[in-house]
């Protein structure tokens, strides 16, 4: 059965080249567009993984986050923050929201891909402490903040 991968991002230009890129690598995507509908499909869906970006409607990736990992049913799901924030301390913010990984945008996709995989065969991740700097492999369509 396919790992099922929650993406919960408001930009539909980055939700479909990370639902292309899904595809094409075997994974099942399901979406959210806001943090609130994130938090209630990850409870229903309970996905193996959660993509998450920060800058959202409603309630944002931090928050949604710290949701998911105040929740004794969901707390296991590695969270991987998918964001434009890469200012200094940004990275922080988001590990101590309870976020798992850290995938700057603009997104590299091999960067992306890697620590999806990383996550989903159990193999510890080095995104906690790798550079927050992109890859230059990036894919424009994840250049726009929101
Ligand atoms: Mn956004």
């Amino acid at each position: 059965m396919a790992s099922k991968i929650l993406y919960i991002e408001d930009n539909p230009y980055a939700v479909q080249l990370v639902r292309d890129v899904m595809e094409i690598y075997g994974y099942e995507l399901i979406e959210a567009y806001d943090g609130l509908t994130g938090v209630a499909v990850a409870a229903r869906e309970r996905p193996d993984l959660i993509l998450m970006d920060i800058n959202l409607p409603g309630i944002d990736g931090l928050e949604a986050t710290s949701r998911l990992k105040a929740s004794p049913e969901l707390s296991y799901i590695p969270v991987i923050a998918v964001t434009a924030n890469t200012s200094y301390g940004d990275r922080q913010r988001c590990i101590e929201a309870g976020c798992d990984g850290y995938v700057p945008k603009p997104v590299s996709i091999r960067d992306l891909m890697d620590t999806v995989r990383a996550f989903l065969v159990g193999i510890p991740s080095d995104t906690k402490t790798a550079s927050p700097a992109p890859s230059s492999a990036s894919a424009s369509a994840f250049s726009a903040q929101k």
